[in-house]
């Protein structure tokens, strides 16, 4: 899964080193309940293979990236935030917000969220 000198905290997540809430996790994608939520429900979904943003995501990282966006879909089912809604969120690069260099899509629910975009 990379050198450890491209290591990122989500990957030691991913490889259950460190520890998480880990709430779905697969050959491909991990889900894990972020350590400072911001909703009622905020899930963490990511590759496990390390792409440290949606700016460094490639053609061939496409079934990837639906894999992601299905998986949140699942989650964001299973913890009873679809019907009433949800956010997806992409941080990407430094004007995005984005502080952890493993791409990362958030799920934010459990409550009305403000408008942003
Ligand atoms: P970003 O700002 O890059 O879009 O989002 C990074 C997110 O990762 C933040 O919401 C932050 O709270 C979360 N986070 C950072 N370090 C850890 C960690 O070690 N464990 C977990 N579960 N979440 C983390």
């Amino acid at each position: 899964m990379g050198r450890m000198s491209q290591d990122t905290i989500f990957a030691k997540i991913a490889r259950r080193e460190i520890p998480a809430q880990i709430v779905y996790q697969d050959e491909d994608v991990t889900a894990f309940r972020d350590v400072a939520p911001a909703a009622p429900v905020h899930i963490l979904v990511v590759p496990n293979k390390i792409i440290r943003s949606l700016d460094e995501a490639e053609p061939g990282d496409e079934r990837l990236l639906g894999k992601m966006l299905l998986t949140a879909q699942k989650i964001a089912r299973e913890q009873g935030i679809a019907k009433d809604g949800y956010r997806l969120v992409i941080n990407t690069n430094a004007d995005g917000g984005q502080t952890v260099f493993h791409l990362h899509v958030h799920i934010l629910g459990g409550q009305r969220l403000g408008r942003m975009a």
